[in-house]
């Protein structure tokens, strides 16, 4: 086997609608006995990655403390990285504590942070516009357009990044999956070279183009957004390319073709086990 970790994708891939995907918990218990380092990789930005760990355990599963990476983190990073720079944050409530001691008292900002956020009305979302036409650049923690949660379909962080990309006429740096910055900071946290790490994800646009921005492994688990009935006619489009059933879609071939394609998680323990 020539894995030494998995990065592994949350939801839809662990839980899908706030309930633990059906062979998760034994899959990661295999995945451990065997040795493997695991990361959950996930785009989940309402919360710190602790946060993520928290929920993650109450549904039932081993994930440790450190071991999830998501956007939250990786814009903490880079706020340590250079406390000089004046940020201002528009993200959710448990987001805030979190990145408090780096966003901005007041005053023009250097760069605007936008995440999930239920608290962005127009007021909120206009004060990021003014920062932004005053010269600050614009940060997207990610530009996921919908997740499912246990009520349903939901609008996800891409819309305000949109509405603020287009009001604005500015392009986001995005921190999340699929960006190339995302999947070098798990390697770097893991130590590890592409080659010695596989990405699975149920979604194409983000997990296998991400693994394919760095040069791993990608395995697509048709559980979550790409089980096929429970997702709209653009991105089954999309998943149809990932399959390789028809050529092109968002990314382009290239950019959503996974290596493998199984049909969830425990198929990656028996595939492993087996000698994939
Ligand atoms: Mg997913």
């Amino acid at each position: 086997m020539r894995w030494k970790a998995l990065l592994l994708d949350v939801d839809g891939t662990l839980v899908f609608r706030g309930k633990m995907i059906p062979g998760a918990g034994e899959a990661l218990d295999g995945f451990r006995r065997r040795g493997l380092l695991l990361r959950f990789a996930t785009n989940i930005d309402s919360r710190p990655p602790e946060g993520v760990r928290a929920q993650l355990v109450a549904l039932g599963l081993d994930v440790r403390s450190g071991e999830v990476i998501n956007p939250p983190l990786v814009a903490l990073r880079l706020m340590q990285a250079d406390p000089r720079v004046h940020w201002h944050c528009l993200v959710g409530p448990d987001l805030e504590d979190f990145l408090r001691p780096y966003a901005s008292a007041g005053g023009q900002a250097d760069r605007v942070l936008v995440g999930y956020c239920p608290r962005a009305d127009y007021r909120a979302l206009n004060e990021a516009f003014r920062q932004l036409v005053g010269g600050a650049e614009l940060v997207a923690l990610q530009k996921g357009r919908y997740f499912y949660a246990p009520d349903g379909v939901n609008l996800d962080t891409g819309a305000l990044v949109a509405a603020l990309e287009y009001a604005a006429g500015k392009q986001a740096r995005v921190l999340g999956k699929p960006t190339r910055e995302f999947f070098t900071a798990c390697l770097e946290d893991l130590g590890l070279a592409p080659d010695e790490v596989a990405v699975v994800g149920d979604d194409p646009a983000t997990d296998v183009a991400g693994a394919r921005a760095v040069g791993a492994y990608a395995i697509l688990v048709r559980t979550g957004k790409s089980a096929s009935a429970s997702i709209p006619a653009r991105d089954m489009r999309t998943d149809e390319a990932a399959r390789g059933l028809i050529p092109g879609g968002d990314g382009g071939p290239e950019a959503v073709c996974p290596d493998l394609v199984v049909e969830s998680i425990t198929d990656v323990l028996r595939l492993w086990v087996d000698g994939l």
